[in-house]
């Protein structure tokens, strides 16, 4: 039998017992790409290395989730209570009325 223990508050969700599954994804917004002639034969090629020297010092890892990151988390009744109420709390300093 598969047991789950909820992933905010680590309580076990018993078998058959009401448990959530919360998915996040986070991915790079690209707004629509608006090329003209001038962009096609314009020479790209210092633009090409200095993106690829960035590239360098980040791991195969690293640039991967500067593309895409996907969470799944377990969660039981009161956590999604808690969670839906508030799912992205804002960042140490960020916005707020302080
Ligand atoms: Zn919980």
């Amino acid at each position: 039998m598969p047991t789950r223990l909820c992933d905010r508050c680590g309580q076990l969700i018993e078998e058959g017992a009401l448990r959530y599954i919360a998915k996040i994804q986070v991915y790079a917004a690209y707004d629509p790409l608006n090329v003209d002639f001038e962009d096609m034969t314009r020479d790209h090629r210092n633009e090409i290395k200095e993106i690829l020297k960035r590239c360098e010092d980040l791991s195969e890892e690293e640039l991967m989730q500067d593309v895409y990151v996907d969470f799944q988390f377990d969660l039981c009744r009161p956590c999604q209570r808690f969670y839906i109420k508030d799912p992205l709390p804002a960042a140490d300093g960020a916005g707020g009325a302080g």
